[in-house]
């Protein structure tokens, strides 16, 4: 069972882990949809703006015009290639502003909640003519050349589209008079780039409602686990004690139950039905067994009780005699020579309101057991004051009880699992009993132990 128990523990770890891998996978699969998505929109608000506004349309035709006189200039041998770039930079500069209001009028009528930013960079220009081609710019990724748009930051750029600008040119121009022929092909390469500022926010806002519902669907996973395996082990640990119980009882009927079956074997015997003497003391331990029997149905009966079934009949009982009184009587009961008791009672006229009876049943609890997992020599402290509330604490120097099982004690026949214990005859139902008396006066009991130290019970019952 214990195995059981651990397998399912590691099955659940191992689910749980590819539980989480694949969640992970699934909502970094989501994150990457939810941005493609996002940026196919912006994209398309940037390519409709493109298309469709005439303004920005013709400052588009106004640089290129521009820019293509330059390059016959330069193609005429008019100006140098160094020039050419300069003239572009000039061009764009006096209509960038003209643009990039253009771009932001018509993306504040498509009203987007979200700042888009948006600029074209150039990637090539190259100018081929019949026998060679000449590159008038590179792309270069550290120092993009930003044509018309935006400025923003390199780092949160997301390229939207390629395009290609070709164009052919031939026949003459004039400059200052003199005319020369021009003769080449353009390619002009451009990219579009938009920036929208916090983006990875925004794809996360509009998951949040999956992420909160798959951490929700987790945590409930878990929770559940957890729940299972837990009430798995209460189910096996009551398991364990129901079949101790049912060891402990057999063990404990057998021997009056071998002896009773002994005595009517002697009595069938004539030889001692004869004799008055021999009867007397059959009979003496037939009774002797059957009243070892009945004490002990009595003890399963009555210490079974749970403490709202117990029927209390309180009286005020002056405290110092009653307790004093009480280990007078134990140590009568037990040998006096082999208990040592030390009486700390700070009492004086102390009366307080309970029933004599349970309570002292139930103080007897605690101390046979201080006798019962003794070690040598039994040293036994009894504290007690009456304050706030009645308070006694008794202490014995016996063989201790585990850290784990201290809490384990008061349940119904628990009993520690160690071969100390199991030399020692017992049901597992005095401290269970002892505790529901307690608490049928409404107070607390707790035990404190050191293994192989000894153990501390103390119990506290208000007194109003
Ligand atoms: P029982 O004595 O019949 O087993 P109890 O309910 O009185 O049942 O005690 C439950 C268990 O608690 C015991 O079996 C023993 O393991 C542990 N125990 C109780 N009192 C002491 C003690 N004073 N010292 C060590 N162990 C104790």
């Amino acid at each position: 069972m214990v195995k059981k128990i651990h397998r399912l523990i590691i099955a659940s770890v191992f689910g749980l882990i590819a539980l989480s891998v694949i969640q992970g996978y699934l909502i970094r699969n989501t994150y990457i949809l939810e941005k493609e998505s996002f940026i196919n929109k912006a994209n398309k608000t940037i390519s409709r703006i493109d298309d469709y506004t005439p303004a920005v349309d013709s400052i588009n035709e106004v640089w290129q015009t521009l820019f293509v006189k330059t390059l016959d200039s330069y193609n005429a041998k008019f100006i140098k290639k160094e020039d050419v770039l300069q003239r572009l930079r000039k061009i764009t500069d006096s209509l960038n502003d003209s643009f990039v209001a253009e771009y932001n009028r018509e993306l504040a009528t498509k009203k987007l909640n979200y700042d888009l930013k948006f600029h074209k960079i150039i990637k090539n220009i190259v100018l081929y003519d019949s026998i060679h081609h000449d590159t008038i710019f590179k792309e270069n990724k550290e120092l993009p050349y930003r044509l018309l748009g935006d400025a923003f930051d390199h780092n949160g750029e997301h390229q939207i589209s390629n395009s290609l600008w070709h164009t052919d040119r031939s026949g003459t121009i004039t400059v200052n008079g003199v005319e020369r022929p021009i003769g080449y092909e353009l390619n002009f390469e451009t990219q579009d780039y938009i920036n929208i500022e916090g983006w990875q926010r925004i794809i996360l806002n509009n998951m949040s409602l999956l992420l909160l519902l798959s951490i929700v669907i987790f945590a409930f996973v878990i929770a559940l686990l957890y729940y299972s395996i837990k009430s798995l082990i209460t189910q096996k640990k009551i398991a364990d004690i129901k079949t101790d119980f049912v060891n402990n009882i057999t063990h404990e009927l057998k021997t009056p139950l071998a002896t009773l079956s002994l005595a009517t074997k002697i009595l069938k015997n004539e030889p001692v039905v004869v004799n008055a003497v021999s009867v007397e003391a059959t009979v003496n331990t037939i009774e002797r067994q059957n009243k070892r029997l009945q004490n002990l149905i009595d003890q399963v009966l009555n210490n079974s009780l749970g403490y709202k079934e117990i029927q209390l009949k309180k009286e005020r009982v002056p405290l110092q005699d009653y307790l004093h009184t009480i280990f007078d009587d134990f140590l009568i009961a037990v040998n006096e020579k082999e208990v040592h008791v030390d009486r700390r009672i700070q009492l004086t006229n102390e009366v307080v309101l309970i029933d004599k009876f349970f309570f002292t049943t139930a103080l007897y609890n605690i101390l046979e057991n201080a006798i019962k997992y003794a070690n040598k020599d039994v040293e036994i402290t009894l504290i007690a004051s009456c304050e706030k509330s009645f308070k006694i604490v008794i202490e014995d120097n016996g063989i201790g009880i585990s850290q784990e099982n201290q809490a384990l004690v008061f349940d119904k026949f628990f009993r520690e699992g160690n071969k100390e214990v199991h030399n020692v005859k017992g049901l597992g139902l005095g401290l269970y009993y002892t505790r529901q008396i307690i608490m049928a006066h409404d107070g607390t009991i707790k035990v404190t132990s050191i293994k192989g130290k000894g153990s501390r019970f103390e119990i506290d019952i208000p007194i109003n």
